[in-house]
């Protein structure tokens, strides 16, 4: 048996795990299925606009230092990584609008101008949730865990307690805070990884705190800039990168894996496989025999999906930060609308991101690049795609324009449209879903995939789909904990 590791996807989970397991001395091969490393993260160019496709604002970028370091480099010598100021900008249907301030008096300032009752309250949200941070860190996020005997540690029956498991992200913010504005703000930080405020538990206000405590950051250049420099590190390093080169199929004999087959029939031999893929997607067309987990995932809540509009408009806004979010009128009905019904929302919050806010070179001079991301839920069969994109696209273009984007719908010089279906079918992820599971109950973080496949020794999962769970820094800690269990099973 060949005494190599196969990663399926260069997203950043594959990528990650590559450069761990080389930088230990392991050989390893990626095979990705597109044309470009980066998965999710991803670029589109064209008329002179450049689009961040995929995520726009990195948190805890010491994950990427750290990652770096364990190859003997320095992120410094690969990538500019920049806060960006305001993190948020935020404007709601009757005008009112809020800068979300990386510097904390700045922040405190806007906080007092919008609802200075809300000050104190603030202050105890900050020291409650970094609480909770103190208590997830360990547990969940640096040391991500494969099944329910590995959490049962003390450390955990301790700091159990501690993580405000049982109320939801939206009570827990109401006890913190009277204002509506800041309410909604607040709570939605539980779109970061792709579940409602009104279902998932209190614990992922923790999202909130990291951001506050540690800051939004931007890869100048554009976002893809990070996936650019994963895979350069990990040519330094000699991972063999195969692009354009789809699995068909996972290789295993008496449930011991042993390689993968190509879409083109090409079988490729291996000591171990770890799946970059989304795990339900995986269980049910790669892994062959394995209908019945299969079945078990495709039961569980996936989490959002995204509607995107890549616009290239001929005027400029001077109104738009970095990034910007336009709120909806009612958000407990946008969440029942995604979550509850599977329907696209009537009145759906829209963010945007103008990149070239910070990189000017990401439209022509005059223009704007602006990335529209609207949550959807994931593909169901009450949502036909193919008839609704055109119409839900004049739909959030109008809200635009209503909400201070005057004449853009005029000003559009090129538009393309990603809906759930397109995000499905470029990178695997089953029904769109951008951060595979939901976590719209307490249990939900003990639903995921493990790291260590169930029933196939020697084949693992990284990456959004299994732990810790969706997002640049929880993918790439991700990898570091599935290298971890690589070596560790075959040293
Ligand atoms: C619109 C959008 C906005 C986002 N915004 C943010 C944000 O602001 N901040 C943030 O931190 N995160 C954000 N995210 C989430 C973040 O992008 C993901 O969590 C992360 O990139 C997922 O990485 P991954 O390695 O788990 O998986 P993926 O990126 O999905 O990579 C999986 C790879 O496997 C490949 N693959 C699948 N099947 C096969 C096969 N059969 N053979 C070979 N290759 C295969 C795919 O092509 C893909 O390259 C966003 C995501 C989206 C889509």
């Amino acid at each position: 048996m060949s005494d190599r590791v196969i990663i399926v996807g260069a997203g950043l989970g594959g990528l990650a795990t590559a450069i761990r397991l080389a930088a230990m001395g392991r050989r390893v091969t990626i095979v990705e299925q597109n044309e470009r490393v980066g998965g999710k993260l991803n670029l589109l160019s064209a008329q002179g606009y450049t689009f961040d496709t995929g995520p726009s604002l990195l948190t805890m970028p010491w994950v990427i230092d750290e990652l770096f370091a364990a190859a003997g480099r320095r992120t410094a010598d690969y990538l500019q990584i920049d806060q960006i100021e305001p993190t948020c900008r935020y404007t709601w249907p009757d005008g009112t609008t809020f800068n979300a301030w990386q510097r904390l008096p700045q922040f405190i300032q806007a906080v007092e101008r919008l609802s200075p009752s809300d000050v104190p309250g603030f202050f105890r949200f900050l020291a409650h949730t970094a609480t909770i941070y103190d208590a997830v860190a360990d547990n969940f996020l640096l040391k991500p865990f494969d099944g329910l005997r590995e959490l049962l540690t003390p450390r955990l029956l301790r700091d159990g307690p501690r993580i405000d498991a049982l109320r939801s992200v939206d009570a827990a913010v109401r006890a913190f805070f009277h204002s509506p504005y800041l309410r909604q703000i607040f709570n939605r930080y539980a779109t970061y990884n792709g579940s409602s405020p009104y279902r998932s538990p209190a614990t992922f206000n923790v999202i909130s705190y990291i951001e506050f405590a540690e800051g939004g950051w931007y890869v100048r250049g554009g976002m893809y800039g990070l996936a650019v420099a994963l895979a350069q590190l990990c040519t330094e390093l000699g991972v063999e990168l195969r692009l354009n080169a789809p699995v068909a199929q996972i290789l295993y004999q008496h449930g011991v894996a042993h390689g993968v087959r190509l879409t083109c029939g090409e079988a490729l031999s291996a000591s171990q496989v770890v799946v970059n893929a989304d795990p339900r997607y995986a269980y049910a067309t790669l892994i062959p025999g394995q209908a019945r987990t299969a079945r078990h995932l495709a039961r569980l809540e996936p989490s959002c999906s995204g509607f995107i509009l890549f616009l290239g408009v001929k005027r400029s806004y001077p109104q738009l930060a970095h990034h910007n979010i336009f709120f909806s009128h009612d958000y407990p009905r946008e969440f029942a609308a995604i979550f509850d019904h599977g329907v696209p929302a009537a009145d759906p919050t829209v963010y945007v991101a103008a990149s070239c806010v910070s990189d000017p070179a990401h439209a022509p001079p005059g223009h704007m690049n602006l990335f529209v991301l609207v949550n959807a839920p994931a593909l169901t069969e009450r949502v036909c795609w193919t008839r609704e994109a055109a119409p839900y696209r004049e739909l959030v273009v109008a809200k635009l324009e209503r909400m201070g984007l005057t004449g853009l719908g005029q000003h559009i010089t090129y538009a393309q449209t990603w809906t759930p279906a397109d995000l499905e079918g470029r990178y695997n992820a089953a029904g769109g879903a951008i951060y595979g599971l939901a976590s719209n109950n307490p249990f939900a973080a003990f639903m995921r995939p493990p790291l260590r496949a169930q029933g196939v020794r020697g084949l693992y999962f990284v990456g959004g789909g299994t732990h810790p769970g969706g997002g640049i820094p929880l993918v790439l800690l991700s990898g570091r904990a599935v290298a971890e269990r690589v070596s560790r099973d075959n040293p």
